[in-house]
């Protein structure tokens, strides 16, 4: 079964007192607005994550027809993450774009992938690419849910239907300062 998730991450380097603070923060307001529940039925195969589906999560999703399916569906919990982590859109992976004339990422973001992936990770230094019309910003700030990010805290919802684009941005001003979107195709 093909398997999705969304994942809205916090790119800022912070502390870990920061990063466990924002996070707790995020899932008492979740837990209030009845968007997740503790996961009582926690299995490794069938519902990994800590969090599940709560009884008002359809509030936060678009209106698609299979949303009621979701709580009986496996692995469609929530995990809020509190280790800086590489967030990667696997199946789904292409370049992000310039904000200023659209065009993808230039080559060198391709090339060296693995190696600014990896420094992202190791160091905090998000790189700055410079697109050929002469726009330049860190990675984050290029436009596009569908390539790789690295921080935290990070929440990431397994197989949901798509969130709605108002409770996307209550997480990002949650999370604060500078975030990203990552869709996932496994
Ligand atoms: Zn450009």
């Amino acid at each position: 079964m093909s398997e999705f998730s969304v994942t809205v991450v916090r790119l800022d380097a912070l502390s870990d007192r920061q990063i466990q603070h924002i996070a707790a923060t995020i899932t008492t307001k979740l837990l209030e607005l009845k968007v997740i529940a503790l996961n009582n039925r926690f299995n490794e195969l069938w519902q990994p994550s800590a969090w599940m589906v709560g009884a008002e999560f359809g509030s936060v999703v678009v209106d698609v027809p299979w949303a009621d399916s979701v709580q009986a569906t496996a692995n469609s919990g929530v995990d809020i993450t509190t280790t800086r982590e590489v967030h990667h859109p696997a199946g789904n992976d292409e370049e992000p774009r310039c904000r200023q004339c659209r065009a993808s990422a230039p080559t060198d973001y391709t090339t060296f992938y693995d190696d600014w992936v990896q420094i992202w990770l190791d160091e905090s230094t998000e790189p700055v690419f410079t697109c050929t019309c002469g726009w330049d910003a860190p990675i984050g700030d290029w436009e596009g849910e569908f390539s790789v990010a690295v921080g935290a805290p990070a929440i990431t919802f397994h197989n949901w239907p798509d969130l709605t684009p108002d409770f996307l941005h209550e997480l990002q001003r949650l999370l604060g300062g500078r975030t990203a979107v990552v869709r996932t195709h496994l």
